[in-house]
């Protein structure tokens, strides 16, 4: 495969970066990154990728655009309001970089549809809102040894881990929360009952797609091992280390 000159002028800014150069911007164009959740968190990670080129992206979200939703979900516009958020999500990008391959899953993810929705992308970021699908992608990534990026946020915080399961001593979702909270009630990751500030699913996305780069380039520390928990009143970020719990069961999986 050989970078067209149309390709090598329109990410010309990041080819110029050793750490990326022609080789890694062909690693890019030939990635595929399923994101979970159109919202808060899924509008900046998949702007940002579908900017610099990854090759194939696919989006998952059964629910349509909501005019409470324009204030943080930036993929969205007004006249989107009714319409499927993963097909108005994808129509956005296809105007952002008409070049790379686009696939909306208007649908929830389940214990039935996810092997077929998610098996042919190498990595999966999660910008879900709630623990059942949270639930649900971990242990689908650590089953099919695949690279997932989670993210979460309320309020003025949010979090961001990456569990790298092609890692033997990658640590699980369940290492960190061991019983899946109820999600009939409301938890924390939900804006609706918590709210949220735009911003902070901004920080949060964007530190999701560039964790995604970098497993894509193998360059740089990746968050594995890592929470990273960032309070945006006080503007404190903390990288806290996340232990594989020896009964946790990701072990079992191995
Ligand atoms: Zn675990």
């Amino acid at each position: 495969m050989k970078l067209t000159k149309k390709q090598i002028d329109r990410y010309s800014r990041q080819i110029i970066l050793k750490k990326v150069g022609a080789i890694g911007q062909k690693k890019i164009l030939k990635s595929s990154v399923l994101i979970v959740g159109a919202g808060g968190l899924g509008s900046p990670i998949a702007i940002y990728l579908a900017a610099l080129g990854i090759g194939k992206i696919g989006i998952v979200d059964k629910d349509n655009v909501e005019i409470s939703n324009l204030s943080r979900q930036i993929i969205f516009e007004t006249e989107d309001i009714s319409k499927s958020k993963s097909t108005a999500a994808i129509n956005k990008l296809k105007k952002i970089n008409p070049e790379i391959k686009l696939k909306a899953f208007n649908k929830n993810l389940t214990i039935v549809n996810i092997n077929q929705i998610a098996k042919k992308f190498d990595l999966i970021i999660d910008g879900s809102d709630n623990f059942r699908t949270r639930f649900l992608i971990n242990d689908y990534c650590l089953s099919n040894k695949k690279i997932l990026i989670s993210g979460a946020i309320s309020k003025f915080d949010g979090q961001v881990y990456t569990f790298n399961f092609l890692k033997k001593n990658s640590p699980c979702l369940r290492c960190f929360i061991p019983k899946m909270p109820d999600d009939n009630e409301p938890d924390t990751d939900n804006c609706e009952y918590e709210g949220i500030l735009g911003p902070i699913a901004g920080i949060i996305g964007s530190i999701q797609a560039n964790e995604a780069v970098k497993e894509i380039l193998g360059i740089g520390k990746t968050l594995c091992g890592y929470i990273l928990i960032i309070d945006a009143l006080k503007l404190t970020f903390r990288k806290v280390k996340l232990n594989k719990r020896s009964d946790c069961y990701c072990n079992e999986k191995k």
